[in-house]
C-alpha cells in the first residue's frame, strides 16, 4: 500500500496551483488539489481576464468619438453595467469550467474546500472533517489586497474584488493608490464614464516604470479627465447622511463618492494555513520563503506565485509551476527564470515595458544610449485625438546591448510581448538596425530610431 494518499497535494487552485497539478497528474503522478473559492484563481476570476474585459468596455466611448472623423455618424451611445457584469460572468465561469475540465482530464482529484496543513505530509480538509497526506506539498494559495486596516473607514471601501461584482456603477469613485490596479481600474471607470480621482502618495504614479512612461500616461489621463493627486494619502473614510462616502485627504480636501477604492498591494495568503504546524518559515509581509527552486526550508514542501511574493504576475506564477514539476517529478531541477519579465498597464493610453528603466540601467552600466520617440500614432490623425505614443530603447553602450524597451501607446502590451524574445535574447541596438521596418505601423519606430536622442555618462546626462 502506497504510504501517503498522493504523490502530491496544491494547496490553491489558481493559474500556478492548477498548472503544476494538471502537468503532474499528466506524469502519472497521484495528485490532489484543493481550492476554498473558485478554480482560475485571482487572474481569471477576479483579475487580469475580467480587468482586460473592462477594459475593453471602457475604450468604446473613445472609438465612438473616433469614428466621425473616419466618416461615421455614430448615433447616441449608452451603457448597460449589469450587462457587461453578466457578460463577464459567463465568460469567467466557462474558463472556471476549462480549468476544472483541464485537471479532470489529467486525472487529479478536484476539492471544493479549504486545505491546511496539519504537519509536513498531512492536510486537513476543512468542512470535510477528514484529512489526506502527501508526499510533496506544493502551496500556491496567491494573494489578496491589502485591506489598509489601520485607515479610519477602510471597512467601507472596495478592492479590486468587489469591483467586479458592484450592483450598480458608481457616478463618483476615489481610487487610492499608484500601481497597476489603481491606474488600469481608474482609467477604467473613467471610460465608463465615472468622476475619477486617483489618490497618491508618492510623487509620480507607477513607481517602479520608467520615468518617461509614468510622466506622459499621467499627463494623458489628466487630459482625458482624470483626477491625479500625487503626494496625497486617504486620512480617514466616513458614510455621509445620503448613503454616499466621504473621502478625507491629507491635503486638507474631502471628496465625495459613491465608492472608494483601495488598490495599495496585495498580501500573500498564509493566515491560518498550518505553516507554524508543519514548520514552514515566512518572511516579513507573510509570504513563504523559498529558495531558487521554490523549496521551503521544509523538505517536501514548496511554494509558488504570489504567495511568495516574487514577481506578483500570472505567468510567472505558472513559470514557476513548470519549474517546480521539473524540479521534483522529472528529475530535472530547474530555478524559475525572473529576469527581463515583459509586463503591461492596461491603462488608456497603454504601457508595455521590458526590462531596465532608464534611472536604473543608468545606475548598472557606465554609459546608456537612450533612443526616444514621440508622436502621433496614425491612427489618431483622422479621428483627430491629441494623443503621443512613446517609444524608448535603453542601450549599454559598451555591450551594445538593448537592455529596455518602454512603450506607451495603443498595443504597448502586444508589443512588450515580442520585445521580450528580443531583450531575453540580449539583441544589441544593431540586430534591431538591421531587422527591416514594417510598413506602416507604430512598431516601425522601435527599428527606425538610428541616432541616440541623448546618452547617460556616469549617471549624467550627455548629448547624444
Ligand atoms: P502595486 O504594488 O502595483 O501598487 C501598490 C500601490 O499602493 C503603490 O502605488 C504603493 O505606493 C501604494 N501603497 C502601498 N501601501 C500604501 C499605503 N500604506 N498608503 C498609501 N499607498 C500605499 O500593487 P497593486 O495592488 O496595484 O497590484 C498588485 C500586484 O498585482 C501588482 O504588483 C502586479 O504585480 C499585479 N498586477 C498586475 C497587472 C498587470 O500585469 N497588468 C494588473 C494588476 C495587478 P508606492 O509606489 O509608493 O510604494
Amino acid at each position: 500500500m502506497a504510504k501517503f494518499d498522493y504523490d502530491l497535494f496544491v494547496i490553491g487552485g489558481g493559474s500556478g496551483g492548477v498548472r503544476a497539478g494538471r502537468v503532474a497528474a499528466g506524469l502519472g503522478k497521484k495528485v490532489g488539489i484543493a481550492e476554498e473559492y473558485r478554480y482560475g484563481g485571482t487572474c481569471v476570476i477576479r483579475g487580469c481576464v475580467p480587468k482586460k474585459l473592462f477594459v475593453y468596455a471602457s475604450q468604446f466611448p473613445e472609438h465612438f468619438e473616433d469614428a466621425a472623423g473616419y466618416g461615421w455618424t455614430v448615433p447616441p451611445a449608452s451603457f448597460d453595467w449589469p450587462t457587461l457584469i453578466a457578460n463577464k460572468d459567463r465568460e469567467i465561469a466557462r474558463l472556471e469550467g476549462l480549468y476544472r475540465k483541464g485537471l479532470d482530464g489529467a486525472g487529479a482529484d478536484i476539492l471544493d474546500c479549504r486545505a491546511e496543513l496539519v504537519d509536513a505530509h498531512t492536510i486537513r480538509l476543512v468542512g470535510e472533517n477528514r484529512t489526506a497526506t502527501a508526499d510533496q506539498i506544493l502551496i500556491a494559495t496567491g494573494g489578496r489586497p491589502n485591506p489598509h486596516a489601520a485607515l479610519p473607514g477602510h471597512d467601507l471601501c472596495i478592492s479590486s474584488n468587489e469591483a467586479f461584482h458592484l450592483e450598480e456603477l458608481p457616478r463618483a469613485i476615489v481610487i487610492a493608490g499608484g500601481g497597476y490596479i489603481a491606474v488600469e481600474f481608474a482609467n477604467i471607470f473613467h471610460g465608463l464614464g465615472v468622476d475619477t480621482t486617483l489618490v497618491y502618495r508618492g510623487k509620480e504614479i507607477l513607481n517602479r516604470f520608467d520615468a518617461d512612461l509614468r510622466g506622459m500616461l499621467h499627463e494623458t489621463m489628466e487630459k482625458k479627465g482624470i483626477r491625479i493627486l500625487c503626494h496625497t494619502i486617504f486620512e480617514k473614510v466616513e458614510r455621509n447622511g445620503d448613503g454616499r462616502l466621504s473621502a478625507h485627504l491629507s491635503n486638507g480636501e474631502t471628496i465625495a463618492a459613491d465608492q472608494v477604492m483601495l488598490a495599495l498591494g496585495r498580501i500573500p495568503n498564509t493566515q491560518g494555513l498550518g505553516l507554524e504546524a508543519a514548520g514552514v518559515a515566512t518572511g516579513p509581509a507573510g509570504q513563504i520563503m523559498v529558495d531558487d527552486y521554490s523549496r521551503t526550508n521544509i523538505d517536501n514542501i514548496w511554494a509558488i506565485g504570489d504567495v511568495t511574493d516574487r514577481v506578483q504576475l500570472t505567468p510567472v506564477a505558472i513559470h514557476e509551476a513548470m519549474c517546480f514539476v521539473d524540479t521534483a517529478f522529472r528529475d530535472k531541477p530547474t530555478r524559475p527564470d525572473h529576469d527581463n519579465v515583459p509586463t503591461a498597464v492596461f491603462s488608456q493610453p497603454e504601457i508595455g515595458t521590458v526590462g531596465l528603466a532608464e534611472d536604473v540601467a543608468a545606475k548598472r552600466f557606465e554609459e546608456i544610449e537612450v533612443y526616444r520617440a514621440v508622436f502621433r500614432p496614425m491612427r489618431h490623425t483622422l479621428a483627430g485625438r491629441d494623443e503621443k505614443m512613446l517609444m524608448k530603447l535603453v542601450v549599454d553602450a559598451a555591450s551594445r546591448r538593448v537592455v529596455g524597451v518602454h512603450v506607451l501607446g495603443p498595443d504597448a502590451g502586444e508589443m512588450a510581448q515580442i520585445l521580450g524574445i528580443a531583450v531575453k535574447a540580449r539583441l544589441t541596438k544593431e540586430d534591431f538596425d538591421r531587422t527591416m521596418a514594417l510598413h506602416p505601423s507604430a512598431a516601425e519606430e522601435l527599428v527606425t530610431m538610428y541616432q541616440p536622442s541623448y546618452r547617460v555618462k556616469y549617471g549624467e546626462r550627455a548629448a547624444a
